[in-house]
């Protein structure tokens, strides 16, 4: 059974701890899109972890993890992780698609000037070289892993490369340029470091489609941040849909049975972009963020604090009809403990006019929230493990949630770890 576990809307919705949950029976898990630019975080026996590449499975030594070739590789940073768990004690199986193209020292460089050269615009990159990344590797100046294995195909590439690159770098941006001879001593030190890892993914996963494994497609981000179908242009410069999890995988799309999409029970973003639930009182929206998740809401990969916000039912009937969503996990209903009133966005307000459709980004800036206030249930409810012991509140409000979104609420969240869970 093939399940792709991703987000309903900008990101940060507890992906890494319920894939982490899921891993455990599992066969394969797989990363097929996104790169480390954006992190989980999964808190296990052997620690906190922020997961930037390496897909959930990690934990379990039985499971085989993979880098799909849908994936911006970072070679230095994957290896950081790699230490990190391995220094915890951890045993693995990984997998790195021959075919996932390898971000270059160009990329994060660019990522940066231009950030710098939008000023006032820019859009809030994390500067990890995403968006130069998928420029390259769709104009078809990118490089797959196998290329790092052909010593003179690959100086010869380079060199053209940054003999484009190295104008854009001095003349646009006024820096130095790259020695493309230095990036290729670079790239040497990637290919050995990888060489352990390198397989064709894409053989091995169909084979396990066909064998009937138990496979894990694991997203990164959420709908909000897909290129085609969130608020562009604030958005990730890849797909984060269920549906690009067959591409970037490399499995036929009719494998993936079971579309798990992640929602929060109130709502949190990086960058730039329009928010319309958003909190605007800095107070009330810090008294949320100091709260959420497991430490607060400040981003796993950059410390940033998060944009917080009320739950959106608009935004997330969106998110979860365009992942084709299956059946949907609330978490971190336990962080909406301390109110006493729970404010829920149930329509945007634009022009005068009522919409309850997701709105284009231009509209989105213009919109303002139509509140819902639900009763809260103040009081702690973490340790609950049946749905039924939570209380009348807490149901009214999951249920509520499920109404608005027209999808199964199968799992509830009402804590940080792996045992923090209620099934429905
Ligand atoms: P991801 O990128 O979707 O995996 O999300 P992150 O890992 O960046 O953010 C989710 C945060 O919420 C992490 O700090 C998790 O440990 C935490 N978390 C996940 N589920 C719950 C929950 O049900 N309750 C609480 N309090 N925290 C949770």
């Amino acid at each position: 059974m093939v399940k792709a576990i991703v987000g309903a809307n900008w990101g940060d919705e507890g992906k890494g701890k319920i894939t982490d949950l899921c891993a455990e029976t599992s066969d394969i898990t797989v990363r097929f899109q996104g790169g480390a630019n954006a992190g989980h975080t999964i808190i296990n026996e052997y620690g906190r972890f922020a997961l930037h590449q390496l897909p959930s499975g990690i934990f379990h030594e039985n499971i085989t993890n993979i880098i799909g070739n849908g994936c911006a590789l970072n070679v230095a940073s994957l290896m950081d992780e790699i230490a990190s768990v391995k220094k915890a004690g951890v045993r693995f199986k990984l997998l790195i698609s021959d075919r996932a193209q390898i971000v270059l020292p160009h990329h994060v460089r660019l990522d940066e000037y231009e950030e710098e050269r939008l000023g006032k615009r820019a859009f809030g990159s994390t500067k990890s070289g995403i968006a130069p990344f998928f420029s390259d590797k769709y104009s078809k100046m990118g490089l797959q892993v196998w290329e790092l294995y052909n010593d003179e195909l690959l100086m010869e590439k380079l060199e053209m490369m940054y003999e484009k690159v190295n104008v854009t770098l001095e003349h646009l941006y006024k820096k130095p340029p790259i020695d493309h001879t230095e990036v290729f001593k670079t790239l040497k030190g990637y290919a050995e470091a990888i060489r352990p890892y390198k397989a064709d993914t894409g053989s091995f996963l169909r084979k396990a489609v066909k064998e009937g494994k138990n496979i894990l497609l694991e997203g990164q981000l959420g709908t909000l941040k897909d290129t085609d179908h969130g608020i562009y242009p604030y958005v990730t410069s890849s797909s984060t849909l269920a549906g690009y999890a067959a591409v970037g995988a490399g499995i036929p799309p009719y494998a993936i049975k079971d579309v798990l999409c992640i929602t929060k029970a109130y709502s949190s973003a990086v960058g730039e972009g329009p928010f319309v639930s958003e909190i605007p009182d800095p107070d009330e929206a810090e008294e949320l963020r100091k709260r959420g998740g497991d430490k607060g809401e400040y981003g796993a990969t950059t410390g940033r604090p998060r944009r917080v916000g009320w739950f959106d039912t608009v935004a997330t009937r969106y998110g979860v009809q365009a992942q084709g969503a299956t059946e949907v996990c609330l978490t971190c209903l336990d962080v909406l403990s301390y109110l006493d009133e729970i404010p829920v966005c149930v329509g945007y307000e634009y022009d005068g006019e009522t919409y309850g459709d997701f709105l284009t980004t231009d509209k989105l800036y213009k919109s303002t929230p139509i509140l819902k206030r639900l009763p809260g249930w103040s009081c702690s409810i973490k340790g609950i493990r049946d749905y039924d012991s939570l209380p009348k509140e807490a149901r009214a409000y999951v249920e509520f949630i499920e109404n608005e979104i027209g999808v199964k609420i199968s799992m509830v969240s009402n804590g940080p770890s792996r045992e923090d869970i209620i099934y429905r």
